[in-house]
């Protein structure tokens, strides 16, 4: 099969490596992508690094990428908060330092007094507390504009079981907030449209990913080219049932630059 696209939307876990481990042939693929012109966006709904330390990661691996390059749901939640004008907005963080760091680029100093909040930023946190769930709902309640970085509900950690993700550190904030929060990150149209605001001038986007219900449901909202890999998530016969299916399934990204028309 042969596809025409002059940007590719990548994810990153399952994608380009699974935890520490490259995918083999990936580094050589992107490079090939990239001779042949096309533009690469990483995206991630991953909130908890920096964009900086996305930029080591993919170093470390042999993967050259600008900031630029690198899209992750905090980022995305960050331009959503500017456009909005938070500005000097007091924020009740639950999240890493990848959101922490977006939310403050974003103008809104991080407060931990519910009474001094104007805005929850929720996303992944290794460290949440019942404490943390008591101050964001408090704040959700007294009617602090209300986000989060993305609702997934697990992820592959690495060790062979689902560990809780986002989504669910979200719902505990929602269910005690009493209201529900607006969503960023992927499949959600905040991501899509700072995903297409980052490679305007493009006139055929394809997104690649190992999640149907994030990465390939972003795309279809979008009529992007959608590719499923089986490098992930997803097993290769759990791939053949994927409905609706995907413009294309391959093993992993080593196989993309063969598809690519030419
Ligand atoms: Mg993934």
């Amino acid at each position: 099969m042969s596809l025409r696209f002059d940007a590719l939307v990548c994810d990153l876990d399952g994608v380009v490596y699974r935890g520490d481990q490259v995918i083999e042939g990936a580094p050589e693929a992107l490079a090939a992508l990239r001779e042949r012109g096309v533009r690469l966006l990483f995206a991630t709904n991953n909130s908890h690094f920096t964009v900086e330390e996305y930029v080591a990661k993919l170093a470390g691996l042999g993967i050259s990428a600008s900031r630029d390059e690198i899209l992750t749901s905090a980022v995305v939640l960050g331009e959503v908060l500017e456009d909005a004008g938070v500005d000097a907005t007091g924020a009740i963080v639950v999240g890493g330092p990848g959101l922490r760091e977006a939310v403050e680029s974003a103008g809104a100093h991080v407060v931990e007094d519910p009474g001094d909040a104007g805005l929850v930023a929720v996303g992944w946190d290794l460290e949440f507390t019942y404490n943390k769930l008591r101050v964001a709902s408090a704040a959700v309640r007294a009617g602090a504009a209300f986000y989060a970085s993305n609702d997934d509900a697990t992820f592959p950690a690495g060790d062979g079981v689902l560990w809780p993700g986002a989504g669910a550190i979200l719902a505990a904030i929602e269910v005690a907030g009493g209201r529900k929060a607006t969503v960023v990150g992927k499949p959600h149209a905040p991501m899509a449209e700072v995903c297409e605001r980052r490679l305007a001038g493009a006139t055929n986007i394809a997104v690649i990913g190992d999640r149907p219900d994030t990465d390939l449901a972003l795309g279809r909202s979008r009529g992007w080219t959608t590719i499923l890999v089986t490098s992930g998530i997803i097993s290769k016969e759990d791939a053949a049932g994927v409905d609706p299916p995907p413009d294309l399934v391959l093993g992993s990204i080593a196989e993309l630059p063969e598809t690519l028309g030419r």
